[in-house]
């Protein structure tokens, strides 16, 4: 049996998932055996049915109160007495930021090595496998050991593909949850400004870097990037001094972006920013220094103040 964590929210399903359930797949016909879902919380249950058009005709469906929404610990301990109720040969999940945690945590209760964001495997054993490193700047060929193989699929690097199945057989599962597995959960939400031009998907970005200068520096980049119906983005220093939230993270940490033309502006192109900027199909860099990596990478750059070209921009832009 191959175990593939199906990654969902509250019921909606993780398209990741499919990408995993592609290499999953892969493992358990070299393998010889079958794919079965692990679907964590009664909510996930109705995506037990749509999954057959990916080739899950086995599906464990793990129905506890606290499960409904993510809390690491309880999912990870919940697909832990799944596997010892009956040890597969590998349990898969998505490479992103839940994923890898729900693994990590499987991984330290069970005391066995994971392999995260792996691309391809060839089974046996060890299984030889491909995973992508430093933020997608590298693939490293690894071994991995263990009794049962755990493995994270490195996001949009698989095709989703499809192999339709007749139906489904669902096996209802009731693990057994100490109170303090739930010490990490989800206890509120934030929901984003709903006008906003989300970053990962805006056809123009404006990012800006420490050479901003403040807070209140952002004001231009903001007035440029609705001039061109853009998203505002930054470095992780300006979101490090608090500059902008979070969410605005371009880079390994941060978010990955891919719109027609990228403006950085006052970025010197750390590799760990440039790994979330180069699927962009142009970039536009603005920086005093004609010697930064980002405006010896960029398809244009602008040597200057960024506070004196922005300006100028936007008025030539006005007219
Ligand atoms: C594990 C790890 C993960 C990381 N993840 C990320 C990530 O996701 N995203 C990320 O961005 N970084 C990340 N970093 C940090 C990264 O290594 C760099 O430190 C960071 O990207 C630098 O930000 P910056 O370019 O804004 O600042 P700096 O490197 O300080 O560059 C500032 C630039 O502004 C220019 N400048 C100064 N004044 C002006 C001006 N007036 N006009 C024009 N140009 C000016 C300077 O010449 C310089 O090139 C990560 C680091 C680690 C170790």
């Amino acid at each position: 049996m191959i175990l593939g964590i199906i990654e969902h929210d509250r019921g909606q399903l993780n398209n990741q998932s499919l990408e995993m359930l592609t290499l999953a797949r892969q493992v358990a016909v070299d393998e010889g055996m079958a794919v079965t879902a692990v679907l964590i919380g009664s909510n996930s249950a109705p995506l037990a049915d749509n999954l057959t058009r990916y080739g899950v005709s086995q599906a464990i469906v793990a129905s506890h109160g606290g499960l409904d929404d993510y809390a690491p610990e309880a999912w990870a301990e919940t697909v832990v007495q799944i596997a010892q109720a009956k040890p597969p040969k590998a349990i898969l999940a998505t490479g992103t930021d839940r994923g890898n945690e729900l693994l990590a945590h499987i991984a330290a209760r069970l005391d066995l090595p994971l392999a995260a964001n792996v691309t391809q495997v060839t089974v046996g054993d060890p299984y030889e496998i491909t995973r992508v490193r430093w933020g997608g700047s590298l693939f490293e060929e690894a071994r991995l050991y263990g009794r049962i193989k755990l493995l994270t699929v490195a996001p949009l690097t698989l095709p989703v593909r499809e192999a339709p199945v007749d139906g489904v057989t669902v096996a209802a599962f009731t693990p057994t949850l100490d109170k303090k597995l739930f010490r990490v959960r989800v206890t509120s939400r934030e929901a984003p400004e709903s006008d906003k031009i989300s970053l990962a998907e805006a056809r123009l970005v404006v990012g800006g870097g420490r050479g901003v200068g403040s807070a209140a520096g952002f004001a231009v980049l903001e007035e440029l990037a609705s001039l061109l119906g853009g998203a505002v983005g930054g470095s992780r220093v300006a979101t490090n001094l608090g500059w902008r939230p979070h969410a605005d993270q371009v880079g390994q940490t941060g978010t990955r972006i891919a719109p027609d033309l990228y403006i950085a502006c006052g970025i010197s192109g750390a590799i760990q920013h440039w790994v979330g900027c180069k699927g962009a199909k142009k970039i536009l860099a603005i920086n005093t220094d004609p010697e930064a990596p980002m405006m010896t990478k960029a398809d244009y750059a602008v040597v200057g103040d960024l506070h004196e070209i922005l300006p100028a921009l936007i008025a030539a832009l006005q007219k």
